[in-house]
């Protein structure tokens, strides 16, 4: 092997400092999460709580989950965080008046957390950078090296988080039923605002029309078998 040169210690550089900064974005995140969730309305009293408790079960979920709403304008949005400490915060966002069905973003969510979504493994979180470092050191070639972190991000890293959608979404009508999750898929898709191309190819959520499908294809004959399908 040739000598290490100053470039070579660059890119290492590089790729520490990549590695660093998206760790510290991944806990800005989950403070900002944790910090709104403060000011929220808790979902903790009531028939929410016997709602929560019973999805948590048909999870078998046993971690501690807080959720709460935000109450804002527009159309309603949800998003899981799990803290150091291996507790999930489920932030709602828009109006609980607003005909989305809540429980199934709930179940939803509650299947990220079962699923263990939550917190991505080092390697999905770094493999962009890892590529980055491992193609630069092997062609010292820079291009070749951005190329290797674009496609190791939009061939592996993003069909991976797409696949857990899908999973999750599995998992939220195997609990609240088919026939809701896609009602509600449908209502999100009517509320939706379309997303530029470059950000739609690396985006984690999967277009809503493929999710719909993919319930309508696992779930058909329950599907077929529910009166008001
Ligand atoms: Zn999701």
């Amino acid at each position: 092997m040739e000598n290490i040169t100053g470039r070579d210690v660059t890119v290492g550089g590089l790729v520490i400092a990549w590695i660093a900064i998206s760790k510290q974005m991944e806990r800005c995140e989950v403070d900002n999460i944790c910090r709104r969730y403060e000011h929220s309305t808790v979902l903790s009293s009531g028939g929410w709580r016997s709602i929560i408790n019973e999805q948590k079960r048909r999870l078998r979920l046993t971690d501690n989950v807080f959720i709460g709403i935000e109450d804002q304008e527009g159309p309603i949005n949800a998003e899981i965080v799990q803290t150091e400490g291996e507790d999930h915060y489920v932030l709602l966002t828009g109006s609980v008046e607003h005909p989305i069905n809540v429980e199934v973003l709930l179940a939803h969510e509650l299947a990220h957390a079962a699923l263990r979504h939550t917190r991505g493994s080092w390697l999905s979180s770094n493999l962009a950078a890892v590529l980055f470092g491992v193609a630069y050191i092997l062609t010292t070639n820079i291009f070749l090296a951005i190329l290797a972190a674009v496609l190791a991000e939009s061939l592996l890293i993003t069909p991976m988080r797409q696949q857990e959608e899908f999973d999750a979404d599995r998992k939220a009508a195997e609990i609240a039923g088919p026939q809701k999750v896609i009602e509600t898929l449908e209502l999100l898709k009517r509320t939706e605002k379309p997303l530029p191309v470059v950000d739609s190819i690396f985006s984690n959520h999967p277009p809503i029309d493929e999710r719909i499908k993919r319930i309508h294809d696992y779930f058909s004959p329950v599907l077929l078998c529910e009166p008001d399908a």
